[in-house]
Parts: structure tokens; C-alpha cells; sequence
């Protein structure tokens, strides 16, 4: 007699249980018979901005994952292969083929192809699929101009504006208090009283020892002696924590968000690219009401943040040229001077600028830099070095834990000008003003940059004076680098 039916999901960027809108379709359909799957891609293990640091992160959040399930009654299986060449091997090994199959959207180029080749291999299949949102709270295909169906925003102004137009609406409103249930759900199984949801292993399903189970194991050993920060704890366990330690903080985000020396952001963002916690969590965690926005407040400033990561998820969706080209087409022919030795002391550190040399130590050595930060050294990459922001749109990504290609390429195709929306490129952030502005008494700069420990504050940001201690004097001058930059610009 046969089995009843059971299903798969396939993780993605959605690596949890708890609110997880696609697995909990597929566990309705079958009564909690769901096992989860997991497959590596080897052209993503083989992309050239591989980050070792970051792939540590991912496979600690995998094993959270892992636990996870384990705890409730399923299982991950996890494959090293891509899904074209997984998905027909896994069903050769199964017992009897899944009823239902169901992942969450992904937006990415990449994805996109891969989601829709799988999508026609399984229903050939004969699979049932169930597909969900998860990794955005508004879908690209949900915000348009309102005169015109088919026009997409370029703007962060109006698209923001139509954003939170949509975010009052009943039905967002609505996921947002689902995720509620997805956080309580969190507290019960941290005290260990979840109860046991599914009721369906690997191995009442795979013929005997026909898939390896260790490649977790594998990945990480491998993997261990390139890694070279410390690796913060994995999972949503640990995001939720990371969010409910900002909580307390959240009423002085808007005062403290640009200052470097404190720790005044939520860190949320590595949890957020893995799928650890969504947006719709935070925002249920964090209660952001729309009245956020109105308020002007600091909710709403992080509010305002969450909608950033939006829309440079749906520039990248509706203009994926993005990710190999500059958004403006008229800058792509920009002469930059590329010179490597300078590209180097800008990797790090030893530019001679010390607001530079402290975020780029920053993330040398913990994987992750301030926002304020992050905009001044693209900044001064591009328009003080004259450095393509590729070149430092491909070292972020092999630098940073929280590197996603949608909110890195915005926030350099920004910095360098080339962006949708981006700073005019006449506006040129002075390094030396930035840095008295922002971290005024040097805090910042003397944790990052040892060498000028004993500098007073008032020198750290003043040309003259900061070449000591080993510690270089600046390779450039901002204002001659700033009049070169203009021209470059005018293409
Ligand atoms: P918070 O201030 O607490 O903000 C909360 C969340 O809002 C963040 O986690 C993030 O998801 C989102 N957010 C905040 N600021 C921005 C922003 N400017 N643009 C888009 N989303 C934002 N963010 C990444 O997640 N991955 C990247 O690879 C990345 N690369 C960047 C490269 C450059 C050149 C710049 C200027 C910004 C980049 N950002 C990137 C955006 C931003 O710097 C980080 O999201 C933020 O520093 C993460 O820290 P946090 O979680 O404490 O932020």
C-alpha cells in the first residue's frame, strides 16, 4: 500500500522553520510529512568573489537549520550539486517520488534562470510545486507607478512613497502579524517546548546509505583554514537575539546610526541575506507600525533602511544589467586610472586617510563595516583613487559576512554615481570633513588604526599631521584627486 503523500522543500535564502511562508504551505498539503534540501552550486562555490568568511556564516546557519528540523521531527538533506543535476539523481534514490515540492522566491539573475528550469523539470515530474514570498515583504511585480501598470520607479523617493503605500495595506499587514505567530514560535522552541511538527526523515525515504550525510562536516573542515574573522554565532535563534538587543537601543537610531565609534545599527544584516529572520520579522519584533513613517522617528529611519533594501532588490530584478554594468550607461565608458598599488593600500588600510584605514581595517578583520563608512571609502575609492567600483564591489563581497549582491551593488553603483539614484557625482564627500563629522573625538579611528593611538582627535582629521608610528601620510590630495574626478566625469 502506498505511503501518503509527502513533500520537499527546498532551502534557499529562507534558512528556517519559524514563519517560513513556502514549508508551511507544503506541510498543510501533507500533514507535516516535509523533508528540507539543501543543494550547493558549484557555480556559486566557484563565483570569483567567494568569501570564505562568509561561507563559514552560511554553513554554521545550515547546521542551525539542520538542528532545527532535526528537533521537530524532519531532517536537511544537503546535495553537492547544482538543482539541474540533483533533482533527477534524488529521485532515482527515493522510494517514491514527493507529492509537492516548494521553495520561497529568490530574485537574484541566477536564481531566476535556476528557479525556472527546475520549476518546468518538476512538473514534468508530475510534482505539485507550492512557492511562496519570504526574502522581501513587497514583491518587484507589486509596486508600479500608478499611471502606468508597467513603469517601474528608478527613484528612492516615489518608490519609497508607493512603498509604504502598499505596506498599510490589509494584506501586508497581515503577513506582518503572521511572522508574530513565526517569533513566538521561536521563544517556545528556544525553552525546548516546540512540538515535534513533522513526521518525516531522510531515511524513511532514501533506499539505505544512498546520498552522503556529511558533507556539512566536509564543507567546514575545508573550508576552516581560510577563514580569517571570527565567525558570530549562526541561525534564527541568534538573529532574534541580535534583535532584541537592538530593541532596546531602537528609540536612538536616529541619532546614532552615523556614528561609527557606537554601536548604533540593529547588525541585522548577515541574518537577513541567509534568511535567518526576514523583514517581516523585524518588523513584528521591532513593531514598526506605519505610523513609523509619519512619526519621523527613529522606527521610522529604520523603516526607511528596510525600504532601501528593497528597492535595490527590485532595481536589481527589473534591471539584472546591474550586476555586470553601471545603471547610467553614460558612465560605463568613465578612463578610470585603476592603479593597483593604490587599489592595494586601500584593501589595507594604508591609505593615510584614517577615517579609510579604519573602516577598511574594520573589515578586514571583523567582516562587517559601519554604512557611514562603507560610503566614504567607495566614495573615496572611486572619485579620490579613480578606481572602477567594480573593483570594490568585488572585494566587498569577498570581504564582507553580510555581502548580497543586490544592496552592495546599490550601495556602490550609489557611492560611485553610476546608480539609479545615486549621489550626484559632483558631490564629492571630503574625507577629512566626514571624518571630523562623524567620529569626532577619533574613537573609531584609534580602535581600527593602532598606530596613531596617542594622536589627539583634532589631528586625526587634518592631512598634516597623521604620518607617524609607521602609519603612512596620504597617498593623495583630496582636492586635486576631487578636480580629476570631475573631469573623468564628464563623459
Ligand atoms: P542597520 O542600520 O541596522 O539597518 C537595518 C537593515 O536595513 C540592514 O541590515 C540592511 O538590510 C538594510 N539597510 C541599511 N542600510 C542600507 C542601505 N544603505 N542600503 C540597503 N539596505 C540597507 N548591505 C548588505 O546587506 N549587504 C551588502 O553587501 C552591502 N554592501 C554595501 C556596500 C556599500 C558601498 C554601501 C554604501 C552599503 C552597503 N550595504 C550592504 C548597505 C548597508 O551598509 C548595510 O546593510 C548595513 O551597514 C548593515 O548593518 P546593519 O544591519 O547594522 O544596518
Amino acid at each position: 500500500m502506498s505511503q501518503p503523500p509527502y513533500g520537499i522543500h527546498w532551502f534557499r535564502r529562507d534558512l528556517r522553520v519559524a514563519g517560513n511562508p513556502a514549508l508551511a504551505l507544503n506541510w498543510k498539503e501533507t500533514k507535516g510529512r516535509v523533508v528540507g534540501l539543501f543543494v550547493f552550486d558549484s557555480q556559486f562555490l566557484a563565483r570569483p568573489d567567494f568569501s570564505a568568511n562568509r561561507f563559514a556564516f552560511f554553513l554554521d546557519t545550515l547546521s542551525a537549520l539542520r538542528t532545527e528540523l532535526r528537533a521537530l521531527g524532519s531532517d536537511l538533506l544537503v546535495l553537492d550539486e547544482n538543482a539541474a543535476a540533483a533533482f533527477p539523481r534524488l529521485f532515482e534514490k527515493v522510494a517514491e517520488k514527493p507529492a509537492f515540492f516548494s521553495w520561497n522566491r529568490d530574485y537574484e539573475p541566477f536564481a531566476r534562470e535556476r528557479d525556472s528550469a527546475a520549476k518546468k523539470w518538476l512538473k514534468g515530474q508530475g510534482v505539485e510545486l507550492r512557492l511562496d514570498r519570504d526574502h522581501l515583504l513587497i514583491e518587484p511585480d507589486e509596486i508600479f507607478k500608478p499611471t502606468d501598470p508597467l513603469a517601474t520607479y528608478q527613484v528612492f523617493t516615489p518608490f519609497s512613497k508607493r512603498w509604504y503605500e502598499v505596506f498599510v495595506t490589509a494584506a501586508v499587514q497581515s503577513r506582518v502579524e503572521q511572522q508574530r505567530k513565526g517569533i513566538a514560535f521561536l521563544d517556545k522552541a528556544a525553552k525546548g517546548n516546540a512540538e515535534k511538527m513533522f513526521s518525516l526523515t531522510w531515511s524513511d525515504l532514501l533506499k539505505a546509505d544512498t546520498l552522503p550525510d556529511n558533507l556539512l562536516e566536509k564543507y567546514s573542515q575545508k573550508n576552516a583554514a581560510a577563514v580569517t574573522v571570527k565567525i558570530p554565532e549562526a541561525g534564527s535563534q541568534a538573529a532574534l537575539r541580535v534583535v532584541r538587543e537592538f530593541k532596546k537601543h531602537v528609540a536612538e537610531y536616529g541619532e546614532s546610526r552615523d556614528l561609527p565609534a557606537v554601536r548604533g545599527t540593529s547588525g541585522i544584516s548577515p541574518f537577513l541575506k541567509n534568511g535567518s529572520l526576514t523583514i517581516a520579522q523585524v518588523i513584528a519584533e521591532l513593531g514598526l507600525a506605519p505610523e513609523s513613517k509619519k512619526e519621523k522617528s527613529s522606527a521610522g529611519k529604520y523603516l526607511s533602511e528596510l525600504v532601501w533594501r528593497e528597492f535595490y532588490y527590485h532595481i536589481l530584478y527589473h534591471h539584472p544589467r546591474v550586476e555586470k554594468e553601471a545603471f547610467l550607461e553614460k558612465f560605463g565608458s568613465i578612463k578610470w586610472e585603476n592603479r593597483r598599488d593604490w587599489f592595494q593600500a586601500w584593501k589595507d588600510g594604508m591609505t593615510g586617510f584614517p577615517i579609510i584605514d579604519a573602516g577598511m581595517r574594520q573589515l578586514k578583520t571583523t567582516g562587517w563595516m559601519h554604512n557611514r563608512v562603507r560610503m566614504i571609502v567607495a566614495s573615496f575609492l572611486t572619485k579620490d583613487l579613480h578606481i572602477n567600483w567594480q573593483w570594490g564591489e568585488k572585494y566587498f563581497m569577498e570581504a564582507l559576512l553580510d555581502g548580497d549582491l543586490a544592496p552592495n551593488n546599490g550601495g556602490w553603483q550609489w557611492a560611485a554615481s553610476t546608480g539609479c539614484d545615486p549621489q550626484p557625482y559632483f558631490r564629492i564627500f571630503n574625507p577629512w570633513l566626514q571624518s571630523a563629522k562623524f567620529d569626532p573625538d577619533g574613537d573609531y579611528i584609534r580602535k581600527y588604526v593602532p598606530e596613531l593611538a596617542g594622536v589627539e582627535a583634532t589631528w586625526l582629521h587634518e592631512p598634516a599631521q597623521v604620518g607617524r608610528n609607521g602609519y603612512p601620510l596620504p597617498l593623495v590630495e583630496h582636492s586635486v584627486q576631487r578636480d580629476k574626478a570631475l573631469a573623468l566625469y564628464k563623459v
